[in-house]
């Protein structure tokens, strides 16, 4: 079979790449118009002259919703000719010709993607992307006691929203806990206080919250955006909010970020990338977890591709403990106790190894991995005292034991093998109310 190769020379590639960033940019900042869902232009070839230019784009949506979107973008191609001239320097700002890209490539992409997701999903992540694209100023919020997802899938989310040139509002509900092996993280500089965030805002994103109360504190402004975007992936997701893009098959909240700024053709570079790497390596436990797919992997190599710095994650989140948190492991290593009949193992910790080690809460996040390491233990437990006498309880479970339904009958929740609640009692008695809500079911 032969093939007629077409030798361009690298001046032009660049050139072509250079417009399908900026044409892509424009597009996202500067046309608002709602007929235009989203779109994504695929490739520019400008002839070598620069006098001309063909921008090929691709959209989803029905023919007719396809068919207006073209008649807009033709009739704006002036006006994007004029932004791309900003934008490119080059000596000549080409004629644009806007051509629809059905090419094998696009139809390969939007093949895969209905064979990944109910049709209703597709829809789903369509009206997700275009919802984020139309919405002006933006409010983003993770749970409570912040993981590596949360902070990852916020900060992540975040800066593509801001350099779409939105004005976000991403907050934590509780921001002066920020813990403190996230603090290398990019994008905490965009961060802002509960009282800060607007209220009444155009959309609002909570994500990673199986709930609207795991918002704390802002649960108010949630509830008094227009729209209120829930992206998680919970089991046990309430779909509590008008657009609800929930998978229970996704590692991680930070994943489904990512998917969705794929989709949506946002360029993510190397700090985008690395939050994002950051939440799936926490939530599947280093790809350890049984939350950890063929589709993990893939997602991890595409934001490695993307330069997420994997070394300085691993190395920033596990490969560098205070001193302080390494003694606090010492000591609840040295408590764990072993109810034999219901395989658990467990141990605590009270406010009292906080001030004596000088370790904080937030860097306790993983700490229930070295329970779970012990021999002959199918479900492990750690209790964290708090500073108010209440006591946060983290429970993980293996060999098809399921805590999430536990966590869930003493009022919290969580995954069938992660999960958690916060118990009223003290230390003791929290242990003692564990004990016997798990000596009270069968396997
Ligand atoms: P943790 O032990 O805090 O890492 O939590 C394990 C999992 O359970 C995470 O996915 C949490 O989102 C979830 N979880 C923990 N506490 C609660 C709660 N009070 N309500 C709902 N989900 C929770
Ligand atoms: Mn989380
Ligand atoms: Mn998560």
């Amino acid at each position: 079979m032969s093939e007629v190769i077409e030798v361009i020379p690298d001046r032009i590639k660049r050139v072509n790449e250079a417009c399908k960033e900026a044409l892509g940019e424009i597009l996202l900042e500067k046309m608002k118009d709602p007929r235009i869902g989203f779109v994504t232009v695929t490739s520019v070839e400008v002839t070598p002259d620069l006098r001309q230019a063909k921008v090929w784009v691709s959209m989803m949506g029905s023919e007719e919703e396809v068919e207006t979107a073209m008649g807009v973008l033709e009739k704006a191609t002036g006006f994007l000719r004029k932004e791309l001239g900003q934008r490119v320097r080059m000596r000549y700002t080409p004629e644009l010709k806007i051509i629809l890209d059905h090419g094998p490539e696009v139809s390969e992409r939007v093949q895969g993607i209905l064979h990944e997701l109910e049709e209703e999903d597709i829809s789903e992540l369509g009206s997700v992307i275009s919802a984020l694209m139309k919405a002006e100023a933006i409010g983003i919020s993770s749970h409570e006691n912040p993981d590596g997802d949360s902070v990852g899938s916020l900060l992540g989310l975040a800066m593509v929203l801001n350099r779409a040139g939105k004005r976000v509002f991403p907050c934590m509900p509780e921001p002066w806990k920020y813990p403190p092996q996230y603090a290398f993280l990019p994008g905490r500089e965009l961060l802002v206080d509960p009282d800060e965030m607007e209220g009444g805002l155009e959309l609002f994103v909570a994500l990673d919250c199986s709930n609207p109360e795991r918002l704390g504190p802002l649960q108010d402004k949630a509830a008094s955006a227009a729209m209120l975007l829930n992206i998680d992936h919970h089991e046990d997701n309430q779909l509590y909010a008008g657009m609800n893009l929930v998978d229970a098959g996704a590692s991680s909240t930070s994943e489904l970020v990512y998917k969705v700024i794929k989709e949506a053709g946002w360029p993510m570079g190397p700090d985008i990338a690395t939050c994002l790497y950051t939440g799936v390596v926490t939530d599947t436990g280093r790809f350890q977890h049984i939350n950890t797919s063929p589709e993990t992997f893939a997602i991890a190599s595409e934001l490695t591709a993307a330069g997420a710095d994997i070394f300085q994650v691993v190395k920033e989140v596990y490969d560098n403990q205070s001193l302080a948190y390494t003694r606090l492991l010492g000591r609840v290593l040295q408590r764990i106790k072993i109810v034999e009949d219901r395989e658990l193992a467990y141990s605590y910790i009270t406010q009292l190894d906080l001030d004596e080690t000088g370790a904080v809460l937030p860097e306790t996040e993983d700490l229930i991995d070295h329970l779970r390491s012990v021999r002959g233990t199918r479900v492990v437990a750690l209790f964290k005292e708090l500073e108010d006498g209440k006591v946060r309880v983290s429970l993980r479970s293996r060999d098809g034991f399921e805590v999430g339904p536990i966590a869930r009958s003493l009022g919290g929740g969580g995954h069938a093998m992660a999960a958690g609640y916060t118990s009223d009692s003290d230390v003791e008695g929290s242990i003692a109310g564990f004990v016997d809500e798990l000596q009270g079911r069968s396997d």
